[in-house]
Formats: C-alpha cells, structure tokens, sequence
C-alpha cells in the first residue's frame, strides 16, 4: 500500500475512510458589461451576503473552536470593509465596465501578491486569507448558499491545505484524522486537529489525485506516516497500536488532574501549560495543568491595525485568570519582531530579525507598550484579587541579553504601580518577576541575573536557535537544531544550578518541556517547573511519576557526557517507554 511520510501534527492514531476534500474554485472569465451600474449593485449585494456569512461564521468558530478562529472571520470581515480594496473594485465595474467576478479577482488577487512579496509566514498566512475571502465572494456571485461539503460517516479529512473556513466548516463529530499535503505543524489544519484532539499529519508528501474517497487509511499522528489501502495484516498491526496507544492515553487522561510527583520525590515537580489565549487557557485546565509556565501575550498584537487598548488588555488578562482560579500564571511579556511582525509597531524589515529590534529590545524606543501591558496585568490582577478571586501572577521578560534589560524592566514596572496606586487602583500584594533565558549570554551569565529575578524560564527553541546559529523557521537547516545538542544541555545545566544556588525556581518552556525523552534528563537536573502544549501534560505528568529523581540524576549525567546530539537522544529514547 502507499505509505506517505509527513510532518506529525498531533499524536494518536486513526482509522478510516478517506474522504477527498477538493474545495471547488469558481471560473473566472474577464468582460465588459453593458449596465455598469447594475453590476456593481450586483457584487454590493454578494458583498453583503459574503458578510452575513463571515458574521455567522465568527458565531459559529467562537461556540466550538474558540477565541482564536472566531478572530479569524472577524478579520476576514474587515477586509470587506477595507476603503482601498472597495474603492478599486468599484473603479474597475464603474469605470472600466469590468464584470463583478473578474474585478474581484483581479483585485484581491493584487493585494494578495503584495502580501506574498513580503515573503514573512505572517503575511503569506493573510495573502491565503485575503484568497479565502475572494473565493466566498465569487460563490455568493453566483448565488450560492454556504455548501456544507461534508461525510456522512466518520473519516480521515484529506485535503491540499484547509483554510480557516473549511476548518469551521466540517462537523467534528465526523472527523477521525486530518491529513494535509501542505502547511506546517502550526498551520490551521494542525491548530484544529490539536484542538479536536485527533491525529494528524500536515506536509504530506502526497498526490491528492492518487487518493479515492472512501479508501481505507491507516493515519498516524504521532510518526507523521499516511497510509492508503493497508493489507489486513498492516490494519491488523494499526489497530492493535491505535488500541495501545488510546489505552494509555486514557491511562494519563484519568490521572492528569493529580499531582506530579517523583517516586522517590517529597514534593510534585509542577507541569504548566504554554498558552496563547483564553481558549488555551480552558484547555490547559481540562488536560491537568498545574498553572502556567508560558502565556504568549502577542495575541493580542497580531492581526490588527493598531495596539489594544488598556481596557481590552485587562478584560482579556482577568479572563485568563479567571480560568486558572488562582494557579500560578506566568505571563511573557510581548515577544514581536523576529518572525512575528507588528508594522503598527514598527518591526519593520531587517536583513536578520532573529538578531534584531525584538521582544525586550523595544524597551529603548517603545518602553510605553511595555509600561501599558504592566499596568494592564496588575489593574486585571487587583481588581480580581479585590473582588476576592485568587490569582498568581508572575511576568517574565523574552529574550533578555544583559543586566541593564531587566533593571529598566524593572523600573518601568515600579512605574505601572505606582500610576496604578495614583488612580487608587487596588494592586496585587505579590508578583513574581522573572526572565527567559534564551540567549547564551543570559545562561552564561545567569549567576548575575539570579539576584535581580524570582526565577528562571529556559526558552529551549530560541536557546538552541541562538547557541547552534541556526535559523529556527529555516527548513534546510532544521536538522541541525537540536535542544539535545551538548552545548545547550550544558547552558541548561548551568542556569539551573546558577538559580539554585541563589534560591530562585527554574522552569523550560521550550518544546524540549514536553519531549517524552527529556523526560528524566530534565528532572535529573533539578529542573522545577515544565512547561508545554496542554496536551502533552497528561503524558509528561505520567511520565515524571514513572520516574525516581536518584535515576533521572544519573541518567541526565550520562546524557551531559555525549558530544553529538544524535548520541544524546538515542541514549534517552532507549530509556523511555514512548
Ligand atoms: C522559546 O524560545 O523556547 C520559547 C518558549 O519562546 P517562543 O517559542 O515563543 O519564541
Ligand atoms: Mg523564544
């Protein structure tokens, strides 16, 4: 049978008939019109109901997907509204007696281009929006209803790529796996899979047109492997693994709201969620998190013409507190620039972001946005804490490369209270104020920054990113970024025993926190706090239970005297059960 290999996008393993999703495209032909005025009328009214549609789409994304998707349409929307875009449509149907289809062609296809020369993953992710939103208002052109391309029984979704509309589109119910030949593992496609918790696998390196509706497949989420038309002896094989695999899994489920504590520890070893919004949140607490190690502030940044204001801020920081219910929440302070892009901000182009004007480094030209997100945490906190909810918050500062960050943080920081005690603004008695230690400098030079900080948050992505000089989103180099590699086991070594020695508490909420494998090499040094996508929780926790720390200690000194990364990880798969 043909096996395809992709990327693995969200663990498990699923079962099923494929079912071929082949969105239709509508025909575009280009001609004059004789009644201009009629045509424009004409695409007015798909306009509006292309509208009316993205209206109940948003409902409908915020009831089951969340806050994240439903912001999706909204957005969406407001390219119907954009003034430049419905003036040159209008230019061309009225001036130029261009048909409605080819003008909206035309014109969403120019803005498109222009989005995609910027060549970011931002700005391609909004050309295919901009793309999304065309084809919806060429098929209300046509005076066609929203088609509902669904199966009618459960099965595994094959497709080119989904856009945020087909994502809203299909019945979850009937979906046991998605597969997708384009798109990474932070696509769409792989966002929902992880939020509907079934398997999938995204960059398959696969032909659609090989692919038959109702086929057999054999999917596997976690190995990243599709299968097509599998012998009875491969399914066989399939379905004793995918039993495996969910009994295990509801093994951890039924145990993931229990403490995580060592077999020989005195205390649990606290596992936290890396979150990015309040539907995030909510998660994190369904899957067992004892808090949060990593709320992702720049949510609120992204997609949008200008920044939030302090009363949105509040009203979404008091949301997630809220959801935590007094858990500890460590908040990141906004992390754009490098590949995250804010032009209202001004991350403007720069011949090498990674280095550049990025999350603390605005301090120097903008300290007002981090001053305002300050104010914004403690109001959220004390107002909660004064109407008697709990709340622990703690803020930590991204990227930090010297001492002088932290101290003009701090400052600024001190500012924000005391403007809040000024407008007698109730204040948090206790905030923790930490750092991330993602560029060497700050690990080698961790001894210094302990005494400033109540703790430490090893950001393994960027610190491998920084340590290795290897590009994180470059493909041609990925192999060679490894958080296993010696050089950053060695600074995580040092930065723990830095802040130990100075009484301060350690966490990763880099991916290496919820790698299987790092399991014992991470418990083995003292780390005390793991942090990582809500589901890998359930498995993590379960894990650091399998573990005694006098074993783990041992095991993280052998993995430190390996030379090569490959050397490292093949030493830890073969002592962990998954
Ligand atoms: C990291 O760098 O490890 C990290 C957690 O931050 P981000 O992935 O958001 O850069
Ligand atoms: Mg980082």
């Amino acid at each position: 049978m043909p096996r395809y290999q992709g990327l693995p996008a969200s663990p498990g393993i699923a079962i099923g008939p494929a079912f071929v999703y082949r969105p239709r495209q509508v025909a575009v032909t280009h001609h004059r019109v004789e009644d201009p005025r009629a045509e424009w009328r004409h695409l007015t009214d798909a306009i509006e109901m292309a509208r009316t549609q993205l209206v109940a789409l948003e409902a409908r994304a915020r009831q089951v997907a969340g806050e994240d998707e439903a912001a999706i349409f909204e957005a969406h929307r407001l390219f119907l509204d954009d003034e430049e875009l419905l003036g040159r449509l209008k230019a061309l149907v009225l001036e130029e007696r261009w048909n409605a289809k080819a003008a909206v062609h035309h014109v969403f296809e120019q803005f498109a281009e222009a989005l995609l020369s910027l060549e970011e993953e931002y700005f391609q992710a909004r050309a295919a929006d901009l793309r999304d939103v065309a084809q919806r208002v060429l098929k209300c052109l046509e005076g066609e209803e929203e088609d509902v391309g669904e199966a009618a029984e459960p099965v595994i979704l094959v497709a080119e790529d989904l856009t945020p509309s087909d994502t809203i589109r299909f019945d979850r119910e009937k979906i046991l796996g998605i597969v997708t030949a384009k798109g990474g593992p932070t696509s769409h496609s792989a966002i929902l899979a992880r939020a509907m918790g079934v398997p999938a696998a995204v960059s398959v390196a696969m032909d659609l047109a090989d692919i038959r509706n109702e086929t057999l497949c054999i999917l596997n989420g976690s190995t990243g492997v599709f299968s097509v038309g599998p012998t009875l002896h491969e399914l066989e094989l399939a379905r004793r693994e995918k039993d495996q695999w969910e009994a295990q899994r509801r093994v951890e489920l039924g145990q993931a709201h229990l403490p995580a504590t060592p077999r020989d520890g005195d205390h649990p070893v606290e596992v936290a969620a890396n979150i990015g919004s309040v539907e995030d949140a909510e998660q994190a607490v369904r899957f067992g998190a004892d808090g949060v190690g990593l709320l992702r502030t720049e949510f609120l940044y992204l997609q949008r013409n200008a920044m939030p204001t302090l009363a949105e801020q509040v009203r979404t920081y008091r949301r997630i507190f809220e959801v935590l219910g007094g858990r500890p929440v460590v908040v990141r302070t906004l992390d754009v620039g490098g590949d995250k892009e804010v032009p209202y901000l001004g991350t403007g182009h720069e011949p090498n972001p990674f280095l550049g004007w990025r999350a603390i480094r605005m301090i120097r030209e903008r300290p007002d946005v981090l001053e305002d997100q300050f104010t914004a945490l403690l109001q959220a906190a004390g107002e909660l804490l004064a109407e008697g909810k709990p709340v622990d918050l703690r803020i930590m500062l991204p990227m930090v490369s010297s001492v002088a960050e932290v101290e003009r943080a701090r400052e600024l920081f001190e500012q924000a209270k005391e403007g809040l005690a000024h407008r007698g603004k109730p204040l948090p008695d206790r905030v923790q104020f930490g750092i991330m230690v993602e560029v060497p400098s700050a690990a080698l030079l961790a001894d210094r920054f302990a005494p400033l900080v109540d703790f430490f948050s090893i950001g393994t992505n960027d610190l491998t990113q920084y340590t290795l000089a290897v590009d994180r989103t470059n493909e041609r180099v990925s192999v060679l970024a490894s958080p296993y590699h010696p050089a950053v086991l060695r600074l995580i070594e040092m930065t723990i025993r830095a802040a130990h020695a100075h009484g301060r508490w350690v966490g990763v909420c880099g991916e290496l926190a919820g790698d299987p494998p790092a399991v014992p090499l991470l418990l083995g040094l003292e780390l005390d706090e793991f942090s990582m996508a809500p589901s890998s929780i359930p498995t993590i926790k379960d894990l650091i239970r399998r573990w005694s720390l006098a074993a783990s200690r041992e095991v993280a000194r052998q993995a430190l005297d390996f030379s090569l990364a490959a050397d490292v990880i093949d030493f830890l798969k073969a002592q962990t059960p998954r």
